[in-house]
């Protein structure tokens, strides 16, 4: 095991069972040896890619859909300009690119990124010098500003617990440690109505994942749009009330078993769209599949505009990444875009209406 899967194991040992969303923190975000904490996770020597680190495209055409939503509100100014969880600034940096164009956008953005990792703070440094972005500890430091907010990837590195139901009631799913190995285990039974009233319908089996830190976060966004206006354009996996376990561990773009290296694997869970949602409190789009939601915004154009410039090998990757965004079998369906916007705004474009 790691130094970090052995300090948990003394841990447990010593004060007992932890959560998962304990164990995924302690994994993604220790400061010494936390996965984020330590390293550069992304491409092809990493663990996973990203849809920003697989094509400019999808940072071009999801900065310009911000920029419509900006000017559809009247272009606001100053305003802020903020990602989550911005890994090495490759999103911003094609946004800000592809928008050079738009009248006052960049006069008036005032680039807030919200970073956790330290070493990814250093990245984003780099790729984002030109912008003179500043960094924010968490949501609640943005600005009292117009908000033009993404987050491609942000929610799902969010720690979840985990509960599931018995004859009996709730209980939670705990790591524990036995025969000197970690190992999930069940909680007691827990006290009635500590599970949402959303699942209080399920039958005995069901797993449900409830990520603690997600109201706050999106509350603290939509009271910004709310009161000064703006859009929040979400993209990530999950689904609109996900269920079951989802927890994921990936180590050289290759699934394993969560418990198996803490801190040297990305964990990561499905995002409950409607979680987010009923947080957010403002006006929402439909969620919608993000290959839809990329070739409504152009990038059939796009990747043959690009594509006409390449040739050979270059050519069969650009070809390779358009498949990869939008194909239903690849990033195209199982990847879920939202828009949350000011009440009085239309709603971005590319984004299915919503049916709530
Ligand atoms: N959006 C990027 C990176 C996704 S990976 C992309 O699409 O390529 C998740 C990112 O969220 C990393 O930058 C990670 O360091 C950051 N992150 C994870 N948990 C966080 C937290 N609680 N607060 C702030 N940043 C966090």
């Amino acid at each position: 095991m790691t130094v970090l899967g052995d300090m948990l194991a003394a841990r447990i040992a010593a004060t007992g069972p932890i959560t998962v969303a304990e164990y995924m923190a302690e994994c993604l975000m220790h400061p010494a040896h936390g996965y984020y904490s330590t390293r550069d996770p992304f491409g092809v020597a990493g663990d996973f890619t990203t849809a920003p680190e697989i094509s400019q495209m999808f940072g071009e055409l999801i900065g310009l859909c911000l920029a419509q939503a900006w000017l559809d509100q009247g272009s606001p100014a100053p305003f802020t300009l903020a990602e989550l969880g911005p890994g090495r600034g490759t999103l911003m940096a094609d946004v800000m690119r592809a928008t050079r164009a738009v009248p006052g956008f960049h006069a008036g953005a005032r680039i807030v990124l919200v970073e956790a990792s330290a070493t990814l703070r250093n990245v984003q440094a780099r790729t984002l010098d030109a912008y003179a972005p500043v960094w924010a500890d968490s949501v609640a430091s943005l600005p009292d500003q117009p908000l033009f907010l993404l987050a491609n990837e942000f929610f799902d590195a969010l720690p979840i617990r985990q509960f599931q139901r018995d004859d009996g009631g709730w209980r939670e799913r705990m790591v524990g440690v036995s025969e000197g190995r970690l190992r999930f285990g069940l909680s007691a039974l827990l006290p009635e109505g500590m599970i949402g009233p959303r699942f209080q319908a399920d039958p005995p089996g069901t797993v449900v994942e409830v990520c603690p830190a997600l109201p706050a976060i999106a509350q603290a966004i939509g009271q910004r749009i709310a009161a000064r206006g703006g859009v929040a354009l979400v993209i990530d996996y999950g689904g609109w009330r996900s269920k079951g376990d989802t927890l994921q561990a990936l180590r050289g773009h290759a699934p394993e078993d969560p418990l198996a290296q803490p801190g040297a694997a990305d964990l990561t869970a499905h995002v409950d769209f409607e979680a987010l949602a009923l947080a957010m409190g403002v006006a929402r789009t439909g969620l919608t599949g993000q290959g839809v939601l990329l070739k409504r915004l152009g990038i059939d154009q796009r990747a043959a505009r690009l594509g006409a410039e390449l040739a050979g090998e270059v050519l069969q990757s650009h070809l390779a990444a358009h498949r990869r965004l939008t194909h239903p079998e690849e990033m195209g369906s199982v990847f879920k875009a939202i828009a949350f916007h000011a009440p009085v705004a239309p709603a971005p474009p590319g984004f299915d209406p919503s049916h709530a």
